[in-house]
């Protein structure tokens, strides 16, 4: 891998440190048994940073997030701190992150691994094997657009308005990430939008149209209405390998894809920068999941969303599939072999905390390896 990279952990609040103790372990066995180069370093984001150092994204986080190659980063937020003014809320740090490393393509794959496809509100057969990666649109669109706001009418009613807006640089920046991805998976796009009844979407649908005819010929483009694709996702969700969209299509539909497989602790996601001069993307990698202070320090969490979020690091921001492919397959063996913490727990299988998970996914390491 070349000179070390550096990676910033940020554990956060709840069971984020919890979860991302298991995911330090399964990197240094990575540095010690399969030789991955890591300068790995911890910092303070959320409600822990701000009852340490007042504020929810201390100025030391931020340099360290900007000097680091990815952050690994686990939950924020919780009761305690649910009445501070906005600006200092635990949120604050995610935010921050989000934007201080313009981080502006979201990757949320619905994975749905064999052993948990019974834990679906779908039929097994569809959601089996299931692999789809949703590619949302991260800073832009309808929740950052101008003018927004809410005015009082002369009549003395009050209007809300809120804009979309995508220009051509940030339609294509997310489409390029969607077909790259889509060339190492199934060569398959479907971009979505609302073509038949907004401009943004017209917009949106040619320039997407138009990078694929430039530069990724070899990808199968389809253009698909979001509505449709809500319903074609719990229809036939296996019909999708790649979808890409705004950011609050994207919102909606992650959420209708993450429930196609499961539980919240099973769910990773991304978030990228551009690439660098040499292809490099940075990126922040984190469970779906928030800080669930209901099972907070109970050693009662799934870590597995973590793992995975782990993994993504390692094949998106470092280009180490394999490596990624190996912790995907120890997670897969280990719940095949029946290992379930309370979350995903199914009748028969053996009910484990955080800690013997984690264990259980090193066990599972060290035989593949
Ligand atoms: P949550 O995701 O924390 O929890 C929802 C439910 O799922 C809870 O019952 C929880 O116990 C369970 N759950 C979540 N992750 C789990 C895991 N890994 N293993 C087992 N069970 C798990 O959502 P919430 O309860 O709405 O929010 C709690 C706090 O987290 C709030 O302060 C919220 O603002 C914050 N939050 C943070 C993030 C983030 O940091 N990215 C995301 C969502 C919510």
């Amino acid at each position: 891998m070349g000179a070390n990279r550096k990676v910033l952990i940020l554990p956060g609040d709840g069971i984020g440190p919890e979860v991302m103790r298991q995911v330090r372990r399964a990197m240094d066995w990575g540095m010690r048994k399969r030789g991955l180069g890591f300068d790995v370093s911890e910092g303070l984001v959320g409600g822990i940073a701000y009852d340490t150092t007042g504020s929810p994204f201390p100025e030391a986080t931020q340099e360290a997030a900007l000097a680091s190659d990815a952050v690994l980063f686990g939950a924020v937020g919780g009761p305690k701190w649910d009445n501070l003014d906005f600006a200092l809320k635990p949120e604050r740090g995610l935010l921050g992150l989000r934007k201080g490393l313009e981080l502006f393509a979201n990757l949320r794959p619905a994975i749905c691994f064999p052993a948990l496809a019974g834990a679906s509100t779908l039929k097994t057969e569809l959601v089996s094997g299931l692999d789809i990666m949703i590619v949302r649109e991260l800073t832009g669109g309808i929740y950052f657009g101008e003018p927004r706001g809410i005015e009082t009418l002369p009549d003395g009613s009050r209007r809300g308005v809120n804009t979309e807006v995508y220009t051509t640089a940030e339609i294509r920046r997310v489409a390029a990430v969607a077909f790259e991805l889509a060339r190492k998976r199934g060569k398959r796009v479907h971009s979505v939008e609302k073509a038949n009844v907004m401009e943004s979407g017209v917009l949106w649908r040619e320039e997407v149209q138009k990078l694929r005819d430039e530069r990724f010929t070899d990808i199968e483009l389809h253009h698909m209405y979001a509505d449709n694709a809500a319903m074609q996702l719990v229809r036939q969700p296996k019909q999708f390998d790649v979808i890409v969209t705004t950011n609050l299509f994207g919102d909606i539909l992650s959420d209708v894809a993450a429930m196609l497989t499961g539980s919240l602790g099973m769910l990773p996601s991304a978030s990228l920068g551009a690439p660098d001069p040499s292809g490099f993307r940075r990126g922040l990698y984190e469970p779906v999941h928030g800080s669930a202070p209901d099972i907070a320090g109970k050693d009662l969490a799934n870590p597995l969303a973590s793992l995975l979020s782990y993994a993504m690091m390692l094949r998106y921001s470092f280009d180490q599939g394999a490596e990624a492919e190996l912790i995907e397959k120890a997670i897969e063996r280990v719940l095949a072999g029946g290992m379930r913490t309370a979350d995903i727990m199914q009748p028969g299988m053996a009910r484990v905390s955080t800690r013997v998970m984690g264990d259980a996914v090193l066990r599972e390491l060290e035989k593949l390896a």
